[in-house]
């Protein structure tokens, strides 16, 4: 009998809750295939994982070991991947649709020289493999087929489901899987890791004051700071701001950033590209404030200023305060 293999994300031993929304997509597809749940952990960190894959359908959990996986990474993850791949011989092979599953897959697919679509929110397995997926930063849903006679590679788009435990759970039972693999691997390494400081995040802020190019550098995000501080909110910025190193990639809203929904997010210079908007569009009411008139930011917002934000900014803060006394 074949089996769908899950890719376990974890972080050093910490599961990724989207792992148990791909595990529960995978029952979903083992029981259209009329195929057996497994899951695949990298690392030994991750031998503990066994027991609550089980909980949530795996039949079996084959588990990596080598000095390489010490901790994660990107090339030595995909290798182990592929070879379990040809090693078991999976139908489908699904990971978790994060930045690491999409990573890990894409490696694994580039190995084993097989298409892969990432992102997916609806499978059809039989047949010709159709699926719908995310793209464009969630914009744009596209139905795609695969066509490949080998293991389909997918990733799960992240809540595209609940995670839901198995009726009964099955075994878990855990199998050493051998993997080879080349010290050389080891090409992306974790050096380093920052503890994010605790309280309100840039997803789950009430207000965001993001700022963009036109903010013109790093000293002159401080009165969106007194802004944010004085709102009980966060700032944000656009990629731009990042490119130019004037904040850090952990405050960049967007495709390739965070996804912000707050109740008040004032876009400072900033023009509203696409990337951009996929990012904020989910807030519930947005003030641009740009010279522009013709902004994109400021043709989708809900109120505008038009003025320059070096002095919009301030005046915001001193009218709040003044009104508070
Ligand atoms: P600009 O487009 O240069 O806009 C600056 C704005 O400031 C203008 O509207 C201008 O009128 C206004 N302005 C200038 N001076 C002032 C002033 N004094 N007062 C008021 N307004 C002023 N971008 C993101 O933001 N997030 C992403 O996640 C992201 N991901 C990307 C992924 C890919 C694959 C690609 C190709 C691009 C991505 N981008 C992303 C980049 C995106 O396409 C834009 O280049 C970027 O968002 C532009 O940033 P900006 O609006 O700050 O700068």
């Amino acid at each position: 009998m074949s089996a769908v293999l899950v890719v376990v994300e974890h972080d050093r031993g910490a599961m990724a809750p989207a792992t148990l929304e791909a595990m529960t997509v995978a029952r979903s597809l083992a029981g259209q295939l009329d195929a057996t749940v497994e899951a695949v952990t990298i690392g030994a960190s991750a031998d503990e994982l066994a027991g609550q894959l089980g909980v949530y359908g795996a039949t079996r959990v084959h588990r990596a070991h080598d000095d390489v996986l010490g901790d994660y990474g990107p090339e030595a993850w995909g290798e182990v991947v592929a070879q379990a791949v040809r090693a078991l011989d999976p139908a489908v092979v699904l990971a978790t649709g994060t930045d690491r599953g999409n990573e890990v897959l894409a490696q694994a697919a580039a190995r084993l020289d097989v298409p892969f679509v990432a992102n997916v929110t609806d499978f059809r397995p039989n047949g010709s493999f159709e699926v719908t997926r995310v793209r464009w930063g969630g914009s744009l849903l596209e139905i795609a087929s695969v066509d490949d006679d080998g293991a389909r590679l997918a990733t799960v788009a992240h809540h595209a489901v609940d995670a839901v435990p198995a009726d009964d759970a099955a075994a878990g039972e855990a199998v050493a899987i051998d993997v080879d693999l080349d010290p050389s691997l080891a090409r992306t390494v974790v050096t380093d890791r920052v503890e994010r400081e605790a309280g309100v995040t840039l997803a789950t802020a009430p207000v965001v004051v993001g700022g963009g190019r036109g903010v013109g550098s790093a000293e002159a995000f401080a009165p969106l700071q007194e802004l944010a501080l004085e709102l009980g909110g966060v700032v944000g910025c656009s990629r731009a701001v990042t490119n130019n190193g004037w904040r850090n990639h952990t405050d960049q809203v967007g495709q390739t950033g965070t996804r912000i929904a707050p109740d008040v997010y004032f876009a400072c210079g900033i023009s509203g590209a696409i990337q951009h908007w996929v990012g904020a569009m989910a807030s519930k009411q947005i003030v641009a404030i740009n010279t522009d008139p013709q902004a994109n930011m400021v043709t989708r917002a809900g109120y505008a200023v038009i003025g320059d934000l070096h002095e919009v900014v301030p005046a915001i803060t001193a009218e709040i305060r003044r009104r508070r006394g």
